[in-house]
Order: structure tokens, then sequence, then C-alpha cells
């Protein structure tokens, strides 16, 4: 994990207030994770951190672009996100997570390391259902890449068992 030192706060030594940070998540941090549905983007990942006496609040926001797989034809696409979310960090004998916004960090600890809620947080921000917007009131998808996904479903029934063409053929069905 050495390559991503970077998505870490050092909260030691600073007072207690307000403190705004900056991260970039951009190719190499996509790279870093094995199973992410993003692998490119470019996303700015703004923190603003307040350190209470007990505990540290951290207010994220998070825009950009990312590069993801359409639904439909498979093909990748941009997508713009925007995304908010909040995390409180209080301190104990070991560090665990407590829950989804709650972090427990041993007290020995001096820094946060952000890159997993980083990664998780840029895929709540993707829609559920990734298709590639319409152009001019036409799909955007394409069109090579449909008819020969479309042939193949028809053709070749033991792809069934892959619940993406199941997926991709109720989306067709439902355009036309
Ligand atoms: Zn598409």
């Amino acid at each position: 994990m050495g390559g991503l030192r970077q998505y870490a706060i050092p909260f030691r030594g600073l007072k207690e207030g307000k403190h705004d940070f900056e991260f970039i998540a951009d190719h190499s941090f996509f790279e870093h994770f094995d199973s992410s549905e993003v692998n490119k983007g470019l996303v700015k990942v703004h923190i603003e951190m307040i350190k209470h006496t007990q505990f540290l609040e951290l207010h994220f926001e998070l825009a950009g672009k990312v590069t993801v797989q359409c639904d439909r034809c498979l093909e990748p696409f941009v997508l713009g996100i925007d995304h908010q979310a909040m995390l409180y960090i209080r301190f104990g004998e070991k560090s665990y997570e407590q829950s989804e916004e709650v972090l427990v960090l041993s007290d020995s600890a001096s820094e946060v390391k952000l890159e997993q809620y980083i990664y998780e947080y840029i895929h709540l921000a993707l829609p559920y259902q990734r298709i590639h917007p319409e152009i001019d009131g036409h799909s955007g998808c394409d069109h090579e890449m449909i008819k020969k996904l479309d042939d193949h479903s028809a053709s070749d029934e033991s792809d069934s068992e892959d619940p993406r063409w199941d997926k991709l053929r109720g989306l067709i069905k439902e355009t036309e």
C-alpha cells in the first residue's frame, strides 16, 4: 500500500479547529484497486476536517469524471460524479470501523489513511445503472457492439449463465 501514502492526513500536530485538504484520485489511484469498477478517472477530493478535543470530523466533497463500462454496450464512457460524505473519527484501544460513518483509531495513530474511503465514496457516487448518455435524443451506445452482443446472445445460449447477457437482453427489449 506504500504507493498511496499520499491519501492520508497526519492529524497529530494540528491545532483544534478547521483544516482543509485536497487530494486527487487519478489513474494510478484506481489502478491500485483490483476490483475497481472505475479504471480511469480524475476526481478532486476536498476534505474539510474539524479537529475537536476528543474526535475528528471530516466532510468529504468529491467531484470529477470517471470512465466506467456501459451496462448496455459494454464499451467505456465518461461519467461525471459529484458526491458528499461525512466521517467521524474517534479514538480507542485499537483501530476498527465502527460503522460506515464512524472510524475508531488506535490512540497511538498519528495519521488517518483515507484511500479506502475515497474509493468507496467514488463507487457510491456511481449510478446504479450506467448507460451512455443520449446524443440528440439517440442512444450514445456503440451500435456495432450492441449488434454483435445481440447476435452473440441469440446464437449462443450457453452464455446466458453470465448475468450480464440477461441484463443486456432486458435492456435492449425495453428500448425497442
Ligand atoms: Zn453504451
